[in-house]
């Protein structure tokens, strides 16, 4: 679990070090690019985000979208606790009508999905077979299929400026420099392992929860999934409604 860091403090922080200029001129080596906006990608999950990134996000809904919070923050929450069992769960951005609500300041991995050409596009192992094996074993708990073995497909509608594709290393490139802004809050060898890559709803539910309440996921998937209810996590959600900015 990443460990807490007081949310005011690192936006101050990141404000003063010039984080969010350092963050935009990393993504501006990006093509611009169009799709279709069938929003396949987004209903996939909640995509990884860097600490940085995530204090964008936060930022610009703070300023932006105040309106949504209540909505971003019970969305968040339930993914947090049943991305793993429930196929249901979506990007917390993804609006009713299919659009990001945050395309602006959305992470580099919404950003660059469409930019490699299919020999180099691979979601990689997300551990999830031998992760579900565990929550077998341990709890008694079984993951769906559906989550366990489904796989982004690669997506050929992304038009971008630049009109070919991006080698992967410079991809892994410019991620990594990222990276190197989550530097002032996390010790240097967890963000090179990547740990403070994580989906926007589990940075958020890391500032609006106790250590506590997050350690009770496993009761809640367990609850969810052997009689479908959501009462303990409906607890939790009320929790987070009463995080104001
Ligand atoms: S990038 Fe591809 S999958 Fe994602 S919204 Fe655009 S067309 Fe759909
Ligand atoms: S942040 Fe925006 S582009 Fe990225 S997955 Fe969510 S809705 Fe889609």
């Amino acid at each position: 679990m990443l460990q807490q860091v007081e949310l005011y403090s690192a936006l101050g922080k990141a404000e003063q070090n010039d984080l969010f200029t350092k963050l935009g001129k990393i993504y501006a080596n990006l093509p611009q690019t169009s799709c279709t906006g069938c929003a396949t990608c987004c209903n996939w999950g909640s995509p990884p985000a860097f600490f940085i990134e995530y204090l964008n996000l936060y930022r610009y809904v703070r300023d932006n979208l105040k309106e949504n919070w209540p909505d971003i923050l019970k969305k968040s929450t339930e993914y947090f606790y049943l991305e793993l069992v429930d196929t249901n769960q979506k990007c917390s951005f993804l609006s009713e009508d299919n659009r990001c609500s945050v395309y602006e300041v959305r992470p580099f991995t919404c950003r660059s999905y469409g930019l490699l050409s299919k020999e180099d596009f691979e979601t990689g192992d997300r551990g999830l077979k031998k992760l579900a094996q565990k929550f077998k074993e341990e709890y008694d708990l079984t993951l769906p299929d559906e989550i366990i073995n489904y796989e982004l497909p690669w997506c050929d509608k992304v038009v971008s400026g630049q009109r070919s594709y991006i080698k992967k290393s410079t991809l892994a490139g410019l991620a990594a420099q990222i990276g190197t802004l989550d530097y002032p809050f996390f010790p240097q060898e967890l963000v090179d392992q990547e740990g403070t890559l994580l989906p926007y709803p589990v940075h958020l539910m890391n500032t609006v929860l106790g250590t506590g309440t997050r350690a009770r996921k496993i009761k809640v998937m367990k609850q969810f999934v052997d009689g479908g209810s959501k009462e303990l996590l409906n607890g939790f959600v009320e929790k987070a409604s009463s995080y104001r900015f």
